[in-house]
């Protein structure tokens, strides 16, 4: 998606800009900063921001007034991340990285691994899906952008069914040499008929002895955005 620019500024399209607990990485419970961008390029059954996936309801947003928002809050917490929806659609995204490394905020980059990372700088934490079979869109994963995850960043597998754990398991088996990150997180797809609960993924992980991370979105255990 291609962000309008007005006297060589960005406007980028933005779903949301909030303040809460971390909770789906290696930095869950940390106090930190929102930007939902808006706009997805694809659309998994589970997806619970649905509000996000288009731009028709986005506010138009100079970089700006995006920081303006943020540093309201003052600046004891210097933690962000940029969300969507899939932020990498958005190509005024860089700048808005710039401006928070800028100000030394340390930055996550959630995406749904289907968009090329190669641009995003080495010193963001990028937290990168690997979709598997039952988001529908497992033939989108790019599987180039393994050569851009370092060992900061972050490999994230929702896991709906027992196929996708499995999927999940090969993969992370057969490509162990070449992912240059031991940070690697599991979460339970969030659906009501899920067949696969975080317990049951829980004791998949335990019995097959595979050396990652469970992810329980927190933010939703504390009731929070
Ligand atoms: S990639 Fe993320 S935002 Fe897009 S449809 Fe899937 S879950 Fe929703």
């Amino acid at each position: 998606m291609s962000n309008i620019k007005k006297n060589g500024e960005f406007i980028l399209k933005v779903n949301d800009i909030f303040y809460s607990i971390q909770g789906e990485s290696s930095f869950a419970g940390s106090p930190c900063f929102f930007v939902r961008l808006a706009g997805c390029n694809i659309r998994c059954p589970y997806c619970d921001t649905k509000e996000a996936l288009t731009d028709i309801n986005a506010k138009s947003m100079y970089i700006d007034d995006i920081m303006t928002e943020i540093i309201k809050y003052g600046e004891n917490i210097k933690l962000a991340e940029i969300t969507g929806g899939e932020p990498l659609m958005q190509e005024g995204v860089y700048e808005l990285i710039n401006r928070f490394l800028d100000l030394k905020y340390t930055v996550l980059v959630e995406t749904n691994g289907t968009l090329s990372i190669k641009n995003i700088p080495d010193n963001v934490v990028k937290i990168m899906d690997i979709k598997c079979p039952s988001s529908g869109f497992v033939d989108c994963n790019y599987y180039e952008n393994l050569n851009y995850i370092n060992k900061n960043d972050e490999l994230k597998f929702i896991i709906g069914n027992l196929g996708d754990y499995e999927f999940a398991k090969n993969f992370i088996n057969a490509n162990r040499k070449i992912i240059k990150t031991e940070k690697i997180i599991l979460s339970a797809a969030n659906v009501a008929e899920n067949q696969f609960s975080s317990h049951i993924l829980a004791e998949k992980i335990l019995s097959d002895r595979l050396n990652v991370k469970i992810g329980l979105q927190l933010h939703k255990f504390l009731n929070l955005k």
